[in-house]
């Protein structure tokens, strides 16, 4: 039977302490969306009735059997115009159910995760795009993985000041760029900073820190501080270096070649782009859940780069990652549970 995890009053003192039988069952209703009975709750401090539906990340969609569909067609690099057309929904629909779904699985993914094991490296590198205009409003994406099992721990997209040829006509633009939004900054620093830490957050636990990069100079001195007085193998390649299987930066130019093609927004010479950042750091998030728990490692692998980490048992569907709600850490319930058992104690298991 489903044990409700917490009251969902936020003003319930249940909702942030629950106690145990804290809620009473109080019976069923029908669903059209579920083949099952739903269970009722009652919480016995503030008196609020909920259902198990409540706990649900498709909580009060409006058509949830396609949330799944949509995170597949977003995730094989179909813009979401085309995705709005094949699933028969409005675009404004499609866009809303596009943003839930990739923030939850953002939370999602940094709640499944745990240290990483013994052995493990890391590789990092930086790539560009663009949000709305490509000549004046360049971006710089962070990627950090984990070496051998490609699991992608953090990418986001950060603003980079106009750089390369100047022809007049670029210069125009810029200047008129600037009369409209102010001096684009540079914040790719703080970005590549915020991308390492989340890699430390995972290290803690190994003895030293290996990580694989380019030369760019700054990069030394951030990992020196993010990675703060652990020892640090700091493997660094040339970029000119041809980008072969021999390079030593494979693994993360081979992800990121990956990404370019299965996020349409990322390729080059196509229709679709980013109007805003934080919708491409959800189309990332998005993108990198699905890499690092539903596809295989390599296509001759079994598992998905998770499992290899042991993060979850198995490979896991878009339907099973779209489950429970990810918005209470580990005490959030595991997308594989059935009773309510929380990611925390799914772990202990
Ligand atoms: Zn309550």
């Amino acid at each position: 039977m489903f044990q409700p995890p917490r009251c969902p009053n936020r003003r319930c003192r249940q909702h942030h302490r629950p106690e145990p039988r804290f809620f009473r069952r109080r019976g069923f209703y029908r669903a059209l969306c579920r083949p099952h009975p739903i269970p009722r709750f009652l919480c016995r401090t503030c008196g609020r009735g909920f259902s198990r539906q409540t706990f649900r990340m498709d909580y009060r969609d409006h058509r949830p059997d396609l949330n799944a569909r949509l995170f597949q067609s977003i995730a094989s690099g179909v813009g979401l115009r085309q995705s709005s057309r094949n699933l028969r929904l409005s675009l404004r629909c499609t866009e809303l159910k596009f943003r839930k779904i990739a923030r939850h699985l953002r939370r999602l993914n940094l709640n499944l995760r745990g240290p990483l094991p013994e052995g493990s490296s890391l590789h990092f590198d930086e790539f560009e795009t663009y949000e709305a205009r490509r000549n004046t409003r360049p971006l710089s994406v962070p990627v950090l993985i984990e070496s051998a099992t490609r699991f992608v721990i953090w990418a986001e997209s950060a603003p980079i000041r106009p750089h390369g040829r100047m022809s007049e006509a670029r210069k125009r633009a810029i200047q008129e760029d600037e009369r409209r939004y102010g001096r684009r900054k540079d914040l790719s620093s703080r970005s590549v900073e915020r991308t390492l830490r989340r890699g430390a957050e995972l290290t803690e636990r190994l003895p030293a820190v290996e990580l694989y990069t380019d030369e760019k100079t700054s990069y030394p001195a951030i990992a020196r501080r993010v990675f703060c007085g652990k020892p640090i193998v700091h493997w660094r390649t040339n970029s000119k270096q041809a980008r072969t299987i021999q390079n030593p930066l494979f693994p993360i130019n081979h992800t990121e070649a990956m990404a370019r093609d299965l996020l349409g927004r990322l390729r080059r010479r196509s229709w679709l782009a980013s109007k805003k950042r934080r919708y491409l750091d959800l189309g990332l998030a998005l993108w990198a859940s699905w890499r690092n728990y539903v596809r295989r490692r390599f296509n001759k692998d079994e598992q998905s780069p998770a499992q290899r980490l042991g993060f979850v048992d198995r490979r896991m569907s878009e339907v099973q990652l779209l489950s429970w709600r990810q918005d209470w850490g580990k005490r959030s319930v595991h997308p594989l549970a059935w009773r309510g058992e929380s990611v925390e104690a799914w772990e202990q298991r």
